[in-house]
């Protein structure tokens, strides 16, 4: 069963007269494991299929299963528990809290998720160790470079221990030494057996992922497997 299943799924945009097309006809499907590229120019769509595939947004018409389960049939609450369970989100700008610790910062997603201090606690140095910023859970992201900030962030978004991690645009604020060394851990995550899914514009991005999807006017365009480039 594959992790992500899209099948003719559409997302149009009335506004007054104007009928948009954000997505028109895509059907995807994704494996456990896999670390798949979208790429595609400004306005084609990338944005809307992964607030699709993050559960963020629904389609106005096709179908979506995560994990096998129809998302069109949940309820807003069972999404947002979905969504809270399954996928840990990305973004190019970090969205860190300022003047909060590393350890804090990874530690937020269990608060909202009930868990204990203690609990929460292990788990997010378990989580900072493993994108190797063990040494710096004390940090505000203030006293980290970039390219560690956006560890902090993929610390925070494999804690709850995510099926899948979505990251638009991960490397778009990093030089490019930084951007090896997030590809090379968004790398080792896919062979432990999470599945990522990036949004970039950049082909030596894609390059690092074992699939890389094109889109255009809201189509998939081209959809290949590919040898990725080690990080
Ligand atoms: P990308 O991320 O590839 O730049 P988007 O998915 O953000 O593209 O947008 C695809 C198309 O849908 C664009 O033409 C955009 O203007 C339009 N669009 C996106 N969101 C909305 C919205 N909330 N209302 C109306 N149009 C939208
Ligand atoms: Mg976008």
């Amino acid at each position: 069963m594959p992790l992500i299943e899209i099948q003719d799924v559409t997302k149009v945009y009335r506004m007054g007269d104007n009928v948009l097309n954000a997505l028109d006809g895509v059907s995807l499907s994704i494996e456990e494991g896999e670390l798949v590229a979208i790429m595609g120019a400004s306005g084609s769509g990338k944005s809307t299929l992964m607030n699709l595939i993050g559960c963020l947004d629904r389609p106005t018409s096709g179908k979506y299963l995560l994990a096998g389960k129809d998302v069109g049939k949940m309820g807003v609450n069972e999404q947002a528990e979905a969504r809270n369970r399954l996928i840990g989100f990305v973004f190019q700008n970090f969205n860190l809290l300022a003047r909060t610790s590393a350890q804090e910062n990874v530690e937020l997603p269990l608060v909202y998720q009930g868990i204990g201090g203690r609990d929460r606690k292990r788990r997010a140095i378990s989580a900072l160790t493993r994108v190797g910023l063990g040494e710096r859970l004390d940090h505000t992201p203030a006293q980290l470079s970039g390219g560690q900030q956006q560890r902090v962030a993929i610390a925070r978004a494999i804690v709850g221990e995510p099926k899948l991690i979505l990251a638009d645009e991960p490397t778009g604020a990093l030089d490019s030494k930084t951007t090896v060394e997030v590809m090379r851990l968004l790398q080792d995550l896919g062979k432990t057996g999470i599945t990522v899914v990036i949004v970039t514009h950049e082909p030596e991005v894609g390059a690092y992922a074992n699939r890389l999807i094109v889109v255009r006017d809201g189509k998939i365009i081209e959809d290949k497997h590919q040898e990725p480039v080690a990080a």
